[in-house]
C-alpha cells in the first residue's frame, strides 16, 4: 500500500486511510510576511502541525490545514488573515 503523505489516520475496520483534512476547510489562513517577526507561535499552536519552518520562513501546508484560525488568533503581530476559501 502506498500513502500519498506522511499523515495517516486509523479509521474503520478495514485499516488505515489518508485524510487530506484540508478538504474540510471553509476559511484559509494567509501569511503576511511583511508583518511576521518569525516568533513561531503559529507553528507551536497549530493543532495539526500544518505550519513548518522552511528556509527561515513559517509556511502553511494547505493539504492538512483545517482553517480553524488558531494560528491567526495566537499571532502577536496579526500577520495571518483568515479569508474565505474560494468556492465554499
Ligand atoms: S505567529 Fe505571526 S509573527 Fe509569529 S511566526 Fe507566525 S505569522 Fe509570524
Ligand atoms: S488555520 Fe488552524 S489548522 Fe490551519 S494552519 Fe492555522 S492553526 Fe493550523
Amino acid at each position: 500500500m502506498q500513502f500519498k503523505s506522511k499523515y495517516i489516520v486509523p479509521i474503520g475496520a478495514d485499516g488505515i486511510h489518508v485524510l487530506n483534512t484540508g478538504d474540510w476547510r471553509t476559511q484559509r489562513p494567509v501569511m503576511n510576511y511583511d508583518k511576521c517577526i518569525k516568533c513561531g507561535m503559529c507553528f507551536l499552536y497549530c493543532p495539526v502541525n500544518s505550519i513548518n519552518k522552511i528556509n527561515g520562513k513559517f509556511v502553511i501546508s494547505y493539504d492538512y490545514c483545517k482553517g480553524c484560525g488558531i494560528c491567526a488568533h495566537e499571532c502577536p503581530k496579526k500577520a495571518i488573515d483568515m479569508v474565505p476559501e474560494e468556492g465554499k
